[in-house]
């Protein structure tokens, strides 16, 4: 499954955050391969078309899709010249596919800052110019090795690699994260084996008070963060940590009266997910019967028998074809019955681009 990391100074409010993810953890039962491990927590993905399908077929089970996140406490100042646990935590970060970035957006006299004062461009930036230090070093590491073998040999893959890690170490020593680099495709196909960390989407998460969540404009140091995040294409979300951490022991309804009171339209938590979800291209497809309503994920641009194999192996190797509707189909008609009446099932075959909040029944040979 894809991960996003959390990482942030000390004090932002991390730990914060990951105990509400992990206390909405999903139960283990419903997820059986759902690893679950302490530093990972694994959420489900709030999906109003998931509840609307239930309305519909009043299944015995219910299964949203779910998202990971992992927690990658440490990260300091200096961390890529090995300090405190420096690389082991770049590591970690290695291994995850999008990056959340903690930052302070709140005071609190009690609650010491690392660098002695809240700055959130100034923590930004400490942690990117870790990251990108990291880079860096990966970058030089390779070169110095295949530098050698396209100037003997003139390999023509080798010519190629040094010309794109050329261009990227440029980057980078401007002080630049890879992701802001215009690379072709298959530029990307040969970057993509070394795990750049500042190749990874990276969301911007402004953890503020209760009281100014309500209206995060209202801080100042949120709408700074918002200004630098789009000055570099990532997104940025405000939440409230310690609302987040108290929301996330309430079940749904509970849940929704406590947001309404504060007036949040939406837990910060959800919308992080949701924005975790979006810039991995990840896309929902939906299976739907009287035992049965689910979301699956898959990445934008998959076919129908890739997605079969979403759910199993088998479906795809046998796959003979898929019977498919829109969600909104049958979210105004009522009934598959009737979507069926209204001529809105396609039967769709091997070459079939799956969209977003298709509802699937595939066919296979077993
Ligand atoms: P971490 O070091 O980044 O993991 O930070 P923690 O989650 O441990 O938070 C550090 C301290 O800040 C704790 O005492 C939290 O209770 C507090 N904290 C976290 N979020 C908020 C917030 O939104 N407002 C205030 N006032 N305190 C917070």
């Amino acid at each position: 499954p894809l991960t996003a990391g959390i990482v942030g100074l000390p004090n932002v409010g991390k730990s914060t955050l990951f105990n509400a993810i992990t206390k909405s953890q999903v139960e283990a039962a419903n997820y059986p391969f759902a690893t679950i491990q302490p530093n990972v927590g694994v959420v489900e993905v709030p999906d109003h078309r998931i509840d609307r399908l239930v309305e519909l077929f009043h299944p015995k089970k219910t299964i949203y899709t779910t998202f990971e996140f992992t927690d990658i406490a440490g990260l300091v100042k200096g961390a890529s010249k090995g300090e405190g646990l420096g690389n082991q935590f770049l590591s970690n970060i290695r291994l995850t596919d999008a990056i959340c970035h903690v930052v302070r957006c709140f005071e609190d006299d009690d609650i010491t800052h690392v660098e002695g004062n809240v700055d959130p461009i100034r923590d930004i930036e400490i942690i990117n110019l870790e990251l990108i230090m990291a880079d860096l070093q990966t970058i030089d590491n390779r070169l110095s090795k295949v530098e050698r073998k396209a100037l003997t040999n003139k390999d023509k893959d080798s010519v190629k690699e040094v010309a794109v890690l050329k261009k990227l170490k440029e980057a980078l020593e401007a002080g630049k994260a890879a992701r802001t680099v215009d690379l072709e495709k298959e530029e990307l196909d040969i970057v993509k084996a070394f795990s750049l960390l500042t190749l990874k989407p990276m969301i911007y998460i402004a953890n503020m008070s209760d009281v100014e969540i309500a209206e995060p404009e209202s801080n100042e140091y949120y709408q700074k963060v918002k200004a630098y995040a789009e000055s570099e294409h990532n997104e940025v979300v405000p939440v409230c940590a310690k609302i987040e951490e108290e929301l996330s022991g309430l079940d749904k309804e509970e849940k929704n009266e406590f947001l309404q009171e504060l007036g949040i339209p939406e837990s910060g938590l959800d919308k992080v997910i949701k924005t975790a979800y979006r810039i991995l291209d990840l896309c929902t497809f939906l299976t739907a019967g009287e035992d049965e309503c689910r979301a699956w994920t898959f990445k934008k641009g998959m076919l129908a028998p890739q997605c079969a194999g979403v759910i199993h192996t088998d479906f795809e190797k046998g796959f003979i074809r898929a019977e498919c509707y829109k969600f909104e189909d049958i979210d105004e008609l009522g009934s598959e019955l009737a979507v069926k009446e209204a001529g809105k099932l396609h039967l769709e075959g091997k070459e079939y681009e799956v969209q977003d909040g298709d509802v699937l029944h595939f066919r296979f040979n077993v």
